[in-house]
């Protein structure tokens, strides 16, 4: 194990630990995922409130460590360390996920928590500033990005603090920010591939025109084809004659889309957009 590749990096500073848990605002009823729980700084305060806690830990000497620090206590009963990838864990129900690790995990650990069913209630996650500013951002403001609609279409985001490299050991090369992320419940009823599809392509070039992302090398056949699976799909003719092109600037015309641009979009403009597409068979998945 190598301290950068896996992202080692504790947190020292004992009161950002107390206010990462405080956050979460946990019941004595919450069974608590903690995702890379390290020496056990911040499970040590989660098992204090909660009712149980899964921590699962990659590198098993981290694990032997935490095991140690709770040995012979009464938390050790609350307590269960699954040793292995979180990416590739079976994970256990749980109401709150408290996280801090490695930054190349963030992506697959968010939308790994918001496909999880049921879902929890909330997840106080660190992250590195940039990635925490991505999934905050508003429309309209510089870092709005795919990632952000992407989230924001399936939780409410707030930055909660920053964090300096000085609170770890050993430092870490960049800046820190905890996240609360709480999942809408229920979800939204669309399919994240449909939206994610179509925000590829509007997010391509975000300060371009919508329109002029759709002319894009590769959009139109691509459209095309997905446009014929859904009509062997739904039982429709193909119409040999059917105008890719003509299809969408319709509906970017009939929903004054046709000069927008993703920058100044919100995940509300996004959805309305998604759904006239859908209307007239336009598929993005
Ligand atoms: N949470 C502890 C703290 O705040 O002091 C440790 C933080 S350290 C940045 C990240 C921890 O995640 C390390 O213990 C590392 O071994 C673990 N880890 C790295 N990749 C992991 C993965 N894919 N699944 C589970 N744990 C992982």
């Amino acid at each position: 194990f190598n301290t950068e590749r896996f992202g080692q990096h504790i947190l020292k500073n004992p009161q950002t630990a107390q206010t990462i848990v405080e956050k979460a605002n946990l019941r004595p009823t919450d069974k608590v995922l903690e995702v890379g729980p390290g020496t056990g700084n911040l499970t040590v305060r989660i098992l204090e409130t909660a009712k149980h806690v899964t921590a699962v830990e990659m590198d098993p000497r981290m694990a032997a460590e935490l095991t140690k620090r709770v040995q012979g206590k009464p938390e050790q009963r609350k307590l269960e360390i699954i040793i292995g990838d979180f990416v590739k864990a079976d994970l256990p129900y749980f109401d709150v996920c408290i996280s801090n690790t490695p930054y190349q995990i963030s992506s697959p650990l968010v939308f790994r928590l918001l496909s999880h069913r049921p879902l929890p209630r909330v997840c106080i996650l660190m992250f590195q500033r940039e990635f925490a500013l991505r999934l905050t951002a508003k429309s309209g403001s510089e870092l709005w990005s795919r990632l952000s609609a992407n989230v924001q279409l399936y939780a409410k985001v707030d930055h909660i603090m920053n964090v300096g490299k000085a609170n770890f050991r050993p430092p870490p090369k960049v800046e820190s920010s905890v996240v609360r992320i709480a999942p809408l419940d229920p979800p939204p009823p669309v399919k994240f591939e449909e939206f994610d599809g179509m925000n590829r392509i509007l997010f391509s070039r975000r300060n371009k025109t919508v329109h002029g992302n759709f002319l894009a090398k590769g959009v139109i056949p691509m459209l095309e084809k997905n446009w014929r699976t859904w009509c062997a799909e739904s039982n429709q003719m193909v119409d040999d004659n059917m105008d890719m092109k003509a299809k969408i600037e319709k509906v970017l015309d009939e929903t004054g889309n046709t000069e927008s641009r993703a920058a100044k979009m919100d995940v509300d403009d996004l959805l309305k957009l998604l759904a006239a597409f859908h209307e007239v068979g336009i598929h993005f998945a």
